[in-house]
């Protein structure tokens, strides 16, 4: 069994560890095999959620905490990344394939002169080698990769690789380590959250989306309604974004968000390629649409033909009576 010192960065976002830094620890330790784990929080305010790290795997967690470090900036982290590398010399170093994991790990890698796999959807270890998964040319083709020598570094795609069970009694080692962040090149100012921003579309479990058919912004009421009944969100294509009905920060596709929740419901989306190519790894899709040749339909696992605003209604109706039944 091989046995590499493994760091992972966790992210935050509006007070939580985002989940994807549970599956960021579990690819970690998959790399690790025997040796260690070790989680770094970096930021303004870290405290506090180290031993949620440690329930979901880590072994032991380093916090930067730095005034200069609020708002993440690739630039603010890349600095406190260095330092702590210097120190703990790892074999390898995960992220997830968030904003920031997009923007830092590149940066890194080429630091670090290290290979780097980015947007991991699977991970397997086969002897001494880790055998990266990833998508290629929007899903069309899957690649799998291998870091030759040298430090390993890879980002990890939301809701692809599961993340370990939770166990609160598992324990380790928080250190929190002084680092002197200054002559930033760039800093966040301010972060202003669009309206619609709720649960992030590339970690949600389920997500409603809707496409032109929904026909107007009124017309997202009974798909925001489905997906708050079944615990999910909303997202659209880009047909629906560019005639007005909702926010371009819903766009799921080849120039919107990639997402694999485990339930996709499309409600009046053709299923042109660039809308699969942000969707279509989804676990279960089932698209509801009221034309019987319309595309979508050679991707869903499930397909309704008709009017999504007799169908989705109904479907709410549905979800509510198997509530009050249970
Ligand atoms: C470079 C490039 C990048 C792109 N990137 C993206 C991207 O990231 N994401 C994306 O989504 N698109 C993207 N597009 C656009 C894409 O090609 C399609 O134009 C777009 O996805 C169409 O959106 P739509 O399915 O909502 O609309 P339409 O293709 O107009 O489909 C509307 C569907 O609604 C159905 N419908 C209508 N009324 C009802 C009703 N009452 N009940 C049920 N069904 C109904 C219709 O039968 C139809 O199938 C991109 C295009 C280009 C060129």
């Amino acid at each position: 069994m091989v046995n590499r010192n493994v760091l992972v960065l966790g992210e935050l976002k509006s007070g939580s560890l985002r989940s994807v830094s549970f599956e960021a620890i579990a690819a970690a330790q998959e790399i690790a095999g025997n040796g260690q784990v070790t989680a770094i929080l970096i930021g303004e305010e870290i405290q506090g959620y180290s031993d949620e790290m440690i329930a979901y795997g880590a072994d032991r967690v380093l916090t930067v905490e730095h005034k200069n470090l609020r708002n993440a900036t690739s630039d603010g982290y890349a600095q406190a990344l260095f330092k702590v590398m210097e120190e703990e010399q790892p074999d390898g170093l995960v992220f997830a394939h968030t904003a920031l994991g997009k923007d830092l790990a590149p940066r890194v890698a080429s630091r670090m002169d290290a290979g780097l796999v980015s947007d991991v959807t699977g991970i397997a270890r086969e002897e001494e080698t880790i055998v990266f998964t990833r998508p290629l040319f929007s899903g069309k083709a899957i690649e799998k990769k291998v870091i030759t020598e040298g430090l390993m570094m890879a980002t990890i795609r939301p809701n692809n690789i599961p993340p370990l069970d939770r166990d609160p009694s598992r324990s380790g080692k928080v250190e929190s380590i002084d680092i002197e962040i200054e002559n930033l090149r760039t800093m966040v100012k301010e972060i202003i959250h669009s309206k619609s921003d709720g649960v992030d579309l590339s970690e949600a479990k389920i997500i409603v989306a809707g496409g032109r058919g929904v026909k107007s912004a009124e017309g997202f009421g009974p798909l925001q309604e489905l997906a708050e009944v079944l615990g999910g969100t909303v997202g659209a294509s880009r047909g629906a974004c560019d005639a007005g009905f909702c926010d371009y920060s819903l766009q799921i596709g080849q120039t919107g968000k990639v997402v694999t929740p485990d339930l996709y419901i499309a409600c009046g989306i053709s299923g042109a390629i660039q809308h699969l190519a942000g969707m279509s790894n989804s676990k279960l899709i089932i698209a509801i649409n009221k034309d019987p040749e319309a595309n979508i339909f050679h991707i869903a696992d499930y397909g309704i033909v008709g009017d999504l605003f007799e169908v989705v209604p109904a479907l709410v109706e549905e979800v509510k009576q198997m509530k009050v039944g249970v």
